[in-house]
């Protein structure tokens, strides 16, 4: 009986210590937190094959923080069986939400041929009145609710698949078009990398998972494309009002994507480099790299900077060791960050000072 009550109490302690949270893969900036937010995925009230709190129960496994529902409006093939109710998913899903302690968002994906396309309404009060047949009646009744709009998948079916037309130039115009997805599952889109940038639109990465997530054990090449929200706290509110400042980075593969101004202060808390603990009599200094996120970063030398590449392991510490000046007590390391990028194809710059005053 003893044993038993043990091996429950056992399997409780494993069970909670399993639970992932964000920030055991990104460490906090100094002003915010990175919540781990998934505003694309689908339920059997649409083309998924999940029930709504199912979602919910992945997302708290995998550690996320916050997630949307986001059914298509105008299309459901199970239909037959689960009648169209658009604000079903989030009715179901919202109580497990806060038992689990996962935020919630009420989701719409709006659903029409290319061009327009596909467009995911968040925040959304209502979703009914979406359904209607206009585009832009549908996207003035999303900006009534005050909602947040983003393109999903722009190369996605159709002629004119990923071209931007004047029907965005429109959106655009009118305030209507807030962001757009450059990641969607395992495929980048650096032409929506690079519009987001030039026109000013959030950066969005997401699952669109139609299937049941089985794989939660997260390694740096293994798990959901999300996007990294820099929220001030914890809450719905805050996920929106970062989303309407672009303060977001796109979690990709073993890669991370988003604006200079963010990724700056995110690496800087993810990689420390140690002062060298020791210096040879060649004036070969050693240092320590440490790495506190779940990215194997990939660092290449800029200039003279030696050594030439750092390969640093997620959650890892490597040794490196790098030639101090003679004439000088300093030395500057010059890395592009390789797998973080603040355009397509375009590593984020570093910088690190090594001093030589400080070893024994
Ligand atoms: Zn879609």
């Amino acid at each position: 009986m003893k044993k038993n009550l043990f091996r429950l109490c056992l399997l409780f302690v494993l069970v909670v210590v399993s639970v992932g949270t964000a920030r055991e893969y990104f460490p906090d900036l100094p002003d915010y937190q990175p919540l781990l937010c998934d505003f694309h995925m689908l339920t059997l009230f649409s083309d998924g094959l999940v029930w709504p709190t199912v979602r919910v129960d992945e997302a708290q496994r995998e550690g996320l923080d916050a997630i949307a529902l986001s059914d298509h409006i105008e299309y459901q093939p199970h239909k037959d069986d689960l009648p169209t109710h658009h604000s079903r998913p989030y009715e179901i899903a919202v109580e497990r939400a806060k038992q689990q302690n996962l935020l919630l968002i009420r989701g719409a994906e709006i659903t029409r041929d290319t061009p327009p396309g596909h467009y995911n309404a968040i925040f959304l009060s209502d979703i009914d009145p979406l359904d209607t047949p206009d585009f832009f009646d549908c996207l003035r009744a999303v900006a009534g609710q005050r909602a947040f709009l983003f393109w999903n998948h722009h190369t996605w079916k159709g002629v004119e698949r990923g071209q931007w037309t004047e029907t965005q130039d429109k959106m655009c115009a009118e305030d209507l078009l807030h962001g757009m997805e450059v990641a969607n599952g395992d495929t980048y889109y650096p032409l929506a990398h690079e519009w987001c940038l030039r026109r000013n639109l959030t950066l969005i990465g997401n699952s669109d998972i139609h299937q049941p997530s089985t794989d939660y054990r997260y390694a740096a090449d293994r798990h959901r494309t999300l996007t990294l929200v820099f929220a001030r706290e914890r809450t719905v509110e805050s996920v929106e009002e970062a989303l309407r400042a672009g303060r977001t980075a796109v979690w990709y593969e073993n890669q991370v994507i988003g604006r200079e101004a963010f990724l700056k202060p995110l690496f800087a808390r993810c990689v420390t480099v140690s002062q060298p603990h020791y210096i040879n009599e060649n004036g070969v200094a050693f240092f320590e790299v440490k790495n506190n996120a779940l990215v194997d970063f990939e660092l290449k030398a800029r200039g003279q900077t030696t050594p030439a590449t750092i390969a640093i392991p997620a959650h890892s510490t490597v040794i490196c060791k790098t030639k101090m000046p003679v004439e000088k007590n300093e030395a500057t390391l010059s890395y592009t960050v390789a797998n973080v990028l603040t355009e397509p194809g375009k590593g984020l710059p570093v910088e690190f000072s090594l001093l030589s005053g400080n070893t024994k």
